[in-house]
């Protein structure tokens, strides 16, 4: 009787080389892009945008909305109206437009014209939860923080790093399995894996570099 070699564990390290290679070879995403500026008030309008958006239609509508308005007092300075035509078709633009121009209303009023750098007062201004939040702390201001989008919690579960069935509960139990000067990257490395392989009904197990190592939990249908 033959018996097969383990599979060798995931390790982060192991994990993160993998994914690095993915990315070195694709555009960076949108709001990767924007926090290049090193904007927080920017990344934070951008990922309010961003949700239930396309990457493409994301850095397309940021771009309109930034040509007219880039800071806190000219955005909240245009109305409801105007912002809702630059952003769309971002999904649910109008609510959007009423947020972002709310948020850029308070951070004018309410905090110096500068976004607070922590997560409670980021949790409180319209459209902004725990993922927006953290990606702000993170990419913003380098705070670690994970940033748990539909990308890092579906492949996180594939990969059975976590057992989870919320964003939230993948969230606390990825603190516990990366060290923390990963915390910030994780979000763009899975979001640019889960945009190229790893896809959400059909992923590219063929030719997936972590294939060798994945469990592939829950995946009932791969290419
Ligand atoms: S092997 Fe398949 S399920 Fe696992 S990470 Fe790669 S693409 Fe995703």
């Amino acid at each position: 009787m033959t018996t097969r070699a383990p599979v060798p564990r995931i390790t982060p390290g192991w994990l993160v080389a993998r994914l690095e290679r993915v990315r070195d070879g694709v555009r960076p995403t949108t709001l990767a892009q924007v926090e290049r500026k090193r904007d927080p008030f920017r990344l934070l309008v951008a990922c309010v945008i961003s949700l239930r958006t396309k990457d493409a239609v994301t850095a397309q509508a940021s771009a309109r909305l930034f040509a007219v308005a880039r800071t806190p007092a000219g955005i909240a300075a245009l109305p409801e109206a105007r912002i809702a035509k630059l952003i769309f078709p971002a999904g649910f633009y109008n609510t959007k437009a009423r947020q972002i121009r709310e948020i850029a209303r308070r951070i004018a009023d309410e905090h110096s014209v500068t976004v607070p750098a922590n997560r409670e007062a980021l949790l409180a201004f319209p459209g902004v939860g725990r993922k927006t939040a953290n990606l702000v702390l993170g990419l913003g201001f380098g705070i670690p923080a994970i940033c748990v989008d539909t990308h890092v919690h579906r492949i996180s579960n594939r990969l059975g790093l976590v057992a989870t069935r919320t964003p939230e509960q993948t969230e606390y139990a990825l603190e516990k399995v990366l060290p923390q000067h990963y915390w910030i990257d994780i979000n763009d490395l899975l979001v640019t894996f889960g945009q190229q392989i790893c896809h959400p009904t059909s992923p590219r197990c063929s030719s997936c570099p972590l294939a060798d190592r994945c469990p592939r939990v829950g995946v009932l249908r791969s290419r």
